[in-house]
């Protein structure tokens, strides 16, 4: 096979397919959703079939008591803010980086986030940002263990603690991860997972909340739920009263989606393996080459589990070459590598425009707005990060195409900035 880069006219390196489709749909997985199809089980009043399993299942691998499933990891978080009994004007600390739905349920609560810059190698919360952060308002912090890879979590807890702040976890993207040997969900005082169709676990839509704490639960069951479902767990003086209209909404989640969510949890473990097989030789791989950083994997985060596969580029040591043109390189030699576009929160309208309120949640004073350039290391990271698919059964000649075309492409630069100096001259 030649030097020469694909994108030039070369012969591309990566033969191999490269779909990656999630989750992967047994016959299984089709019997357990047809069978409650047919009994017409497809809706529930109370705590009962396959989502009391689903919650006893996720409550007791995490080893927290209470558990509450959801119609979306949104409303699980939604759920959650309100659980801690925010108030008007709260703070809560947040990451930039993250998915809009880690922080924009606060504003439903009239709570005000408060972002902070995250980690320029994990993408994560930063703590050493998080102190500076903290106002006499601040009432609790928001983690996000981004991509799989669990959050620093020893000096979180520790700031958490010395300075009165409950701990939120947004585990949607980090199902069965560790943090020195521990598993997410159960490290702070309320966490949630989404279940969305692209999550470790999938249900198609929905989400999960697990706290030990009694307060935080039935605040958050009396939101979502009522009549039946609050009957049952709403046991405390103080909220039982109001089990009977419950507090406004409706988050229960489909029975269906809880079935496939059983299904997919039963599959975790090998998931989780079968990523770590691929995606540890994948970086072995991108290791050393020029301009490209696997992601980090720090000692702390005991098991990764592969959400998302992010390597991040670097143009220095590629004298200049922009990240557009490297991943369209790499994509002619067929390699199955995307730009990642999210954007840190700080960058979105929402954050960006100060308004009255009148087109947004009402008036609330102290809503922070945030210049361009105020959390430098997010913005880095997301000008850096490309995108590879979670590959999750066996692909060894694939993943070892997939480094081929890396390298091929990182010592081609010259060659391809040749070609751009030459064209637009
Ligand atoms: C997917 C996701 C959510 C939201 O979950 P939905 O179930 O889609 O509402 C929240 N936070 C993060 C980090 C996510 O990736």
């Amino acid at each position: 096979m030649g030097s020469k880069l694909a994108l030039l006219g070369g012969v591309p390196v990566v033969t191999e397919p490269t779909n990656f489709e999630w989750p992967p749909i047994t016959p299984q997985d089709v019997s357990v959703v047809t069978k409650l199809l047919v009994r017409g089980e497809i809706s529930y009043y109370g705590r009962e079939g396959e989502v009391a399993a689903l919650e006893a299942e996720f409550s007791s691998r995490i080893g927290v008591p209470f558990a509450l499933t959801c119609s979306s990891g949104t409303a699980a978080l939604h759920s959650a803010f309100f659980g801690l009994g925010l108030e008007t004007g709260d703070e809560v600390i947040c990451p930039t980086f993250t998915f809009l739905s880690t922080v924009m349920p606060l504003f439903v609560v009239n709570a005000l986030p408060v972002l902070v810059d995250c980690e320029p190698d994990t993408g994560n919360i930063d703590p050493s940002n998080i102190e500076a952060a903290i106002t006499p308002r601040t009432k609790a912090i928001v983690v996000v263990h981004l991509n799989g890879h669990v959050c620093d979590m020893g000096p979180i807890i520790d700031i958490a603690r010395r300075r009165d702040l409950k701990v939120v976890e947004d585990c949607s993207h980090a199902h069965g991860a560790t943090w020195n040997g521990a598993e997410v969900g159960g490290l702070g005082d309320v966490s949630i997972f989404s279940l969305q169709g692209s999550k470790l676990v999938a249900a198609g839509q929905g989400g999960i909340l697990l706290t030990s704490d009694r307060e935080i639960f039935e605040r958050a069951v009396l939101l979502g739920h009522f009549r039946m479902r609050a009957f049952e767990d709403v046991t405390s003086d103080s909220y039982r009263p109001f089990a009977a209209t419950g507090y406004g909404l409706n988050y229960r989640m489909h029975p269906l989606a809880a079935a496939l969510a059983r299904r997919q949890f039963e599959e975790l473990d090998k998931y989780i393996e079968g990523r770590n097989a691929n995606l540890g030789d994948l970086t072995k791989g991108l290791a050393g080459i020029p301009g490209v950083s696997p992601p980090a994997h720090k000692a702390f985060a005991t098991r990764h589990s592969y959400y998302n596969y992010k390597p991040l580029y670097d143009e220095e040591p590629l004298d200049g070459l922009d990240r557009k043109l490297f991943i369209k390189a790499l994509r002619a030699e067929g390699a199955p590598v995307e730009e990642s576009t999210s954007l840190p929160l700080h960058l979105e309208t929402l954050f960006q425009v100060k308004d009255d309120g009148s087109r947004t949640y009402g008036r609330i004073s102290g809503r922070r707005v945030y210049a361009p350039g105020t959390f430098p290391n997010s913005e880095i990271y997301a000008r850096r990060a490309m995108r590879i698919p979670p590959y999750t059964e066996p692909r060894p000649r694939l993943i070892s195409q997939i480094v081929e075309a890396f390298e091929k492409v990182s010592r081609g630069r010259g060659e391809l900035l040749d070609h751009i100096r030459r064209n637009s001259a």
